[in-house]
C-alpha cells in the first residue's frame, strides 16, 4: 500500500497506463561550471553534471530515444514514454538552442512528454514561453532548489539565492507548466530542521512535484575532498529514513514525489555505499511510515486517512 503520491500514480490518473521517462543527453552544460559563475560547479557535481551518466553524448537526440524506446517496448508495448533532459543546465545556452531541441523532442516518434532540467538563473519569460509552447500534452520543469537556506547555498556553491529559486517557480507556474522542485536531504552544515524548513518552504511554492535526495558524495567532487578530511558526514540510512518520515506529512498529498531518493550513476559513488540500495530505501521508508501511521499529506491537506488513490 503506497503512502506517499508516486510519478507513476500522477501518471495512471492524468493517463491510465504507465510512463517512463527516457533520459537523453542534449550536451548541455553549466554556467556553474564553463566560468561564467565559476569552474568549479556545485560541491557535488561531477563530469556528468548531476546527470546520467550514461555517455551517450555524441548520439543524436532521436537515436539516443530509439535506443530506449526499443528496449522499454519489447518488454511493455502499451506503455508511454517522455524525453528527460537531465544533464547540467538544459535551458542554459542561447535560446535558438533550446527552440530547436524542443521541436526535435515534440517529433520523436511515440514522445507524449519532456522534462527539462535547470537551474533557477537559467530561466527567463522566453524560455519559459518557450517550454509552455511545447505541443505535448505533458511537459515539466524540474529545477534544482537544492535547500531554502542561502547559507547552504552559498557552501554548497552553487551560485544563486532561494530568491532566485522562488522567483523561477513562479514564473514557470504561471506560463502553465508542471514545475518539479528538487531537494536534498544531508546538505553539509544542514540539520533536520533546516531540512525541514526547506520542505516547508517548497510547499509554500507553486510546485506540482517534489524531488527528494538523499546527498551521497560522488567520487572526484568538492564533497569527496570534505569527506577525505572528515569535514563531510553522510546521513546514515536510518536517519534519511527518519528525515522522511518527518517531512512527507507536510507534503500536501496533490504533489507528485518524483523521487524520494538519490541515484547515484554506475561507478561515481564514494559514499554511503547504502544510497546504491535504491530500492531497499524505498522499502525502508514504506515500513517505517506504516509501522507510526503516517502518510504525505497527513499534517497537511489529507489529515483523515490515507487517500486511496495513492494506490496499492
Ligand atoms: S547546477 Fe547542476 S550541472 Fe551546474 S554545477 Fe550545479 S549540479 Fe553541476
Amino acid at each position: 500500500m503506497l503512502r506517499w503520491h508516486t510519478l507513476a500514480t500522477w501518471f495512471r490518473r492524468r493517463y491510465g497506463v504507465r510512463v517512463q521517462k527516457i533520459p537523453l543527453d542534449a550536451g548541455a552544460t553549466c554556467p556553474n561550471r564553463d566560468g561564467t559563475l565559476s569552474h568549479e560547479g556545485c560541491l557535488f557535481c561531477n563530469d556528468e553534471g548531476s546527470g546520467s551518466g550514461l555517455g551517450l553524448r555524441g548520439l543524436s537526440l532521436a537515436a539516443q530515444w530509439q535506443r530506449w524506446h526499443s528496449k522499454y517496448t519489447t518488454t511493455d508495448p502499451d506503455r508511454r514514454f517522455m524525453a528527460y533532459l537531465q544533464s547540467f543546465s538544459n535551458t542554459y545556452g542561447p535560446v535558438d538552442r533550446l527552440r530547436h531541441l524542443l521541436t526535435e523532442i515534440a517529433a520523436l516518434p511515440g514522445c507524449m512528454g519532456v522534462s527539462v532540467g535547470t537551474r533557477p538563473d537559467c530561466l527567463d519569460e522566453e524560455r519559459v514561453a518557450l517550454l509552455a509552447s511545447v505541443p505535448l500534452p505533458e511537459v515539466w520543469l524540474e529545477l534544482g532548489l537544492q535547500s531554502a537556506h542561502d547559507a547552504t547555498l552559498r557552501r554548497i556553491r552553487r551560485g544563486h539565492d532561494a530568491a532566485a529559486s522562488a522567483r523561477a517557480v513562479r514564473m514557470a507556474a504561471d506560463a502553465g507548466l508542471l514545475v518539479c522542485g528538487h531537494l536534498m536531504a544531508g546538505l553539509p552544515g544542514e540539520d533536520y530542521a533546516e531540512f525541514a524548513a526547506s520542505v516547508d518552504w517548497a510547499v509554500s511554492l507553486p510546485l506540482a512535484g517534489l524531488k527528494l535526495h538523499n546527498v551521497y558524495v560522488p567520487r572526484g567532487t568538492g564533497l569527496a575532498a570534505l569527506l577525505a578530511r572528515g569535514a563531510y558526514q553522510p546521513l546514515a540510512r536510518d536517519e534519511y529514513v527518519d528525515w522522511l518520515c518527518g517531512v512527507l506529512p507536510r507534503i500536501p498529498a496533490r504533489m507528485a514525489l518524483h523521487r524520494i531518493q538519490a541515484d547515484p550513476a554506475p561507478g561515481e559513488l564514494e559514499a554511503p555505499d547504502w544510497a546504491l540500495d535504491k530500492r531497499g530505501i524505498i522499502t525502508d521508508v514504506r515500513r517505517a511510515l506504516t509501522a507510526r501511521n503516517l502518510w504525505q499529506g497527513c499534517r497537511a491537506d489529507v489529515p483523515d486517512a490515507r487517500p486511496e488513490w495513492f494506490g496499492g
